[in-house]
């Protein structure tokens, strides 16, 4: 049976006091790096356009993800709405902006959370959450209260401060993090966030030092760790040679897990740039591969040339490789 995740040895005073830390945040708001400072818990909005109160698109089990985070029950998906990141290729835009959205409770969520569960999903896959955090956190008390113990995978942009990161601290066992740029440059250009970097990189630093590399048991099922997702951009504006050059430095390379995305689209608002209006192809995205492998990095790869136009992609297509292990 599988070890029980983290949060179900919160004590209720520490829920508490991370939920009441979460809400001093929220009432003026700096839940991500824009500090709007608006009172998100009166129902002010900021950049992100969040209420105060949970808004999702969808719950469901995703049997597309990384293969130690899917395995063969899913991973119970909760994806929110309103990214704090306004990405103008969003790959989501389908999910984050046109599916079906409506509010809920956190007991609400508590319930959907279990219900996951009683399917069979290894965990509860939090997707785009930040902005919501004071409600998810209670939502994941209640869900605790009543049974849930199967891990949080933390699914994100990337795009978090890490003094917020350090609340999740006993709560979210998996990150799954974006690292969508190497440079501020570009992220400054394509989702508006031109600290994105900076930020990222101490975001990062945060995950890991909370829970280490990514572990699996004999399933081949994730319980704990750090995996980053890069998805790679045509033309080089993802600067991932710099995302290989920061992550060498400041980890060994044996201790992480990267996966390395090749099935961009240009979706949204990407045909308004030449530059990013195209598929990637598989001249760019090898090269890169052989860096993170040659690297050291433990990683999940996929194949540019079984990309087509399916909306989830299938990550049962990707293999874990490590040079090492070749
Ligand atoms: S979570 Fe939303 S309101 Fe809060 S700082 Fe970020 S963008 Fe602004």
């Amino acid at each position: 049976m599988a070890k029980p995740a983290s949060y179900t040895y919160l004590t209720d005073n520490e829920w508490d006091r991370k939920t009441a830390e979460l809400d001093r945040i929220a009432s003026s708001c700096g839940l991500c790096p824009r500090r709007c400072n608006v009172n998100r818990l009166s129902g002010e909005r900021g950049f992100c356009g969040a209420p105060g109160g949970l808004v999702i698109s969808s719950i469901f089990p995703h049997h597309g993800e990384e293969p130690p985070i899917s395995g063969s029950g899913g991973s119970g998906t909760v994806f929110f709405t309103h990214c704090t990141l306004k990405c103008l290729f969003c790959q989501n835009y389908q999910i984050s902006h046109l599916a079906e959205r409506r509010p809920y409770t956190p007991s609400e969520l508590a319930g959907k959370m279990l219900s996951l569960q009683s399917m069979g999903c290894h965990n509860i896959n939090l997707v785009t959450a930040t902005h919501f955090l004071p409600w998810v956190v209670r939502a994941l008390k209640e869900a605790a209260a009543c049974g849930l113990m199967v891990p949080v995978v933390y699914n994100c942009g990337g795009y978090e401060l890490a003094s917020v990161m350090s609340l999740l601290s006993g709560i979210v066992d998996i990150y799954l993090p974006d690292m969508k740029y190497g440079g501020n440059a570009p992220a400054e250009r394509y989702s508006q966030a031109p600290d994105y970097a900076t930020v990222n990189r101490e975001a990062i630093r945060e995950m890991f030092r909370q829970v280490g590399p990514l572990r699996s048991d004999e399933s081949g099922i994730a319980y704990r760790g750090l995996c980053i997702r890069h998805l790679v951009l045509p033309d080089g504006v993802a600067e991932t040679q710099a995302v290989v050059d920061f992550l060498t430095s400041a980890f060994d390379p044996h201790d992480l897990y990267i996966s390395l995305m090749a099935q961009y689209r240009p979706l949204h608002r990407a045909e308004e740039f030449p530059e990013i209006n195209r598929r990637v192809t598989a001249e760019e995205y090898e090269p890169l591969r052989q860096k993170f492998i040659k690297a050291g990095f433990g990683g999940f790869y996929q194949d540019v040339s079984l990309m087509n136009d399916k909306f989830i992609i299938d990550f049962k297509k990707r293999k874990s490789e490590r040079l090492a292990e070749d």
